[in-house]
């Protein structure tokens, strides 16, 4: 199996948020997309499990994803550890994706940072032959994607590449709106939350568009250089 889009997100709605965008335009050219949560997002303050499961599922629905994944480690502690590198390595070596989207590397919650080094690290070893990771207990092959792409979130981060996500963006924010919980109901009752939410996504994107001279736009760091083969392919 090999697809195009792996995107990893500490929390459900945060690769929605920061990349549905991308995912939105790879979709509709019949890419093939998968998103991992790392965590249930279990601390956050409104909704519970059976809730932002289903909510999930709904965002996930919306954007026609191939396949969702939990990888269940503990929300406000992701730690970069062995075990955790192996749980990751186990979801790249399963999908073969051609590339991966991982969190902001620098943002308001601790826990994107943590995640972005988790996996950056596990990005890398799984192109290792000698780590060994086992998938229903089939010895999996060592797999390595193109790039690893850091989405940009809460705080602003000065992107390396913008993606023109124009066309998606109003399905973007039907997506986002699918979580519920997070950010129209319990949250805020007067729905003001998802509202500064949605503009802030929206502010982002332009500022992001208007680089490249397009209406909206998601922007993204590398820690690699970005190449092309033809410097008129670029905009
Ligand atoms: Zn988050």
């Amino acid at each position: 199996m090999s697809i195009d889009i792996l995107a990893f997100g500490a929390h459900p709605d945060d690769v929605e948020c920061a990349a549905a965008g991308v995912i939105l335009k790879t979709i509709s050219r019949q890419g093939k997309v998968v998103i991992a949560d790392l965590t249930k997002g279990e601390l956050g303050s409104f909704g519970d499990e059976h809730t932002r499961n289903k909510e999930a599922a709904e965002a996930s629905k919306k954007l026609g994803l191939f396949a969702r994944e939990q990888l269940n480690l503990m929300d406000g502690n992701i730690e970069n550890t062995h075990e955790n590198r192996l749980k990751v390595i186990e979801i790249i070596r399963k999908y073969q994706p051609k590339i991966i989207l991982a969190n902001a590397v620098f943002d308001r919650h601790s826990d994107h940072k943590k995640a972005a080094d988790l996996i950056r690290e596990a990005s890398f070893l799984s192109g290792l032959r000698k780590i060994e990771t086992y998938h229903q207990g089939k010895a999996q092959h060592k797999w390595r994607s193109r790039a690893v792409y850091n989405y940009i979130q809460d705080y602003f981060i000065k992107p390396d590449v913008v993606v023109d996500i124009s066309d998606f963006f109003n399905q973007k924010t039907e997506v986002i709106k699918a979580y519920e919980t997070q950010f129209l109901t319990a949250a805020d009752p007067s729905a003001v939350g998802i509202l500064n939410l949605l503009k802030q996504i929206e502010s982002t994107n332009q500022i992001f568009g208007r680089a490249i001279g397009v209406k909206y736009a998601e922007g993204f760091t590398c820690e690699r250089y970005i190449g092309t083969k033809d410097l008129m392919d670029l905009i």
